[in-house]
């Protein structure tokens, strides 16, 4: 008996996607389906970064197409295709990125460019093209934070092709400035000297970049979301209220240009001591999930303090590339980085 196409489909829509609650065919997901004799071939592309499932939906979907009787090989392929979202009106988009998500705080010292970093690592490890953009001129960090000191070069284009470096494209002021060299531009020349950088950096077809903004919300960060079209912003603080305080200015400015604010991550919410197995909670509990409630904003996650994050940090090699089942905060990242995509 003959194979045909429609039972095949049919059998393929038995195969629930547990993100979208649909099942494949209806969605539209599973594309290019032949039946040749008893063979099976068909692609699936999906509108959200999912590698570690999909190696599950490959085994359902080709035991659903060999339910059907007559099919003897099944061949998929899957594969992610993100989509750009609306963006803010009259402001450019950067040429190959899809979304852009600016990472902000108040204050210096929250662990903004941890946050950033880690964040970026995680949803990298989500199965998406990741670009990081440290845009801090007064105090980069990234390069530090991913153990390079790799300078970018121009390409013919006179634009800067960022650093590959744990699978992400890099990109930071820090690498342009030579060594410990202290930038005294200021006021009109170092907004300048921004918007040229963010405009002449050459990514390499981006799902998501990852905008580190200098802390605060002076000259430079409304210059930097007023440059490139933010889909949004997520906000790092730490639970006490100096932080918060500073952290609803920042949530201010993006309300101000129109960018919607993603969420809060609360940075160094709790210490687990390794001797006693009890919970401190040195900068106090709590602040970042009532800040959250206020604004009407999600808690996008909580980070423990911990010696790994701070030496991983300071070893180039961001926490959030370790086993989430062997670190508290990596695991963290990962589900901040599943809510976002
Ligand atoms: P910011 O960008 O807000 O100025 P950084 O990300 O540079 O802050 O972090 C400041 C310092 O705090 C760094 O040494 C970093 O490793 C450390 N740090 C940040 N978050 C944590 C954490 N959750 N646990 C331990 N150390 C942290």
């Amino acid at each position: 008996m003959a194979v045909v196409e429609q039972t095949v489909l049919e059998a393929l829509k038995g195969v629930i996607d547990p993100n979208t609650g649909r099942d494949f065919v209806s969605s539209k997901a599973v594309k290019n389906l032949t039946v040749t004799d008893g063979d099976v071939a068909f692609d699936v592309t999906l509108g959200y970064p999912a590698k570690s499932q999909i190696p599950g939906f490959r085994k359902e979907l080709i035991a659903a197409a060999k339910s059907v009787a007559g099919v003897a090989n099944v061949s998929v392929n899957i594969v992610t295709n993100i989509t750009a979202h609306a963006v803010q009106r009259g402001v450019a988009l950067l040429p190959k990125v899809k979304n852009i998500v600016a990472v902000a705080s108040g204050k210096g010292g929250v662990g903004k460019s941890t946050v950033a970093s880690n964040l970026a690592v995680a949803l990298s490890q989500s199965g998406l093209r990741v670009g990081l953009c440290d845009c801090d001129l007064y105090g980069p960090s990234i390069a530090h934070m991913f153990g390079t000191d790799e300078r970018p070069y121009q390409n013919d284009e006179q634009q800067i092709v960022p650093i590959e470096k744990h699978g992400l494209q890099l990109m930071s002021m820090g690498f342009l400035l030579e060594d410990a060299s202290p930038v005294i531009v200021r006021g009109p020349i170092a907004t300048r000297y921004t918007q040229q950088f963010l405009r002449q950096c050459a990514w390499n077809d981006l799902d998501v970049l990852v905008l580190d903004l200098p802390p605060g919300t002076g000259d430079i960060q409304l210059t930097i979301v007023q440059t490139v079209s933010l889909d949004g912003a997520v906000i790092v603080t730490t639970p006490q209220e100096v932080a918060l305080i500073d952290a609803r200015k920042a949530v201010g400015m993006f309300q101000k240009v129109n960018v919607p604010i993603l969420g809060i991550i609360e940075n160094m919410s709790y210490f687990l001591c390794p001797s006693d197995g009890k919970v401190y909670h040195i900068f106090g509990k709590g602040g970042g999930e009532h800040e959250a409630k206020r604004l009407g904003v999600p808690l996008l996650g909580q980070i423990p303090i911990e010696m790994d994050v701070r030496e991983s940090g300071d070893e180039g090699h961001p926490i959030a590339l370790e086993d989430p089942a062997k670190s508290a905060s990596s695991k963290v990242f990962r589900e901040i980085a599943a809510q976002l995509r």
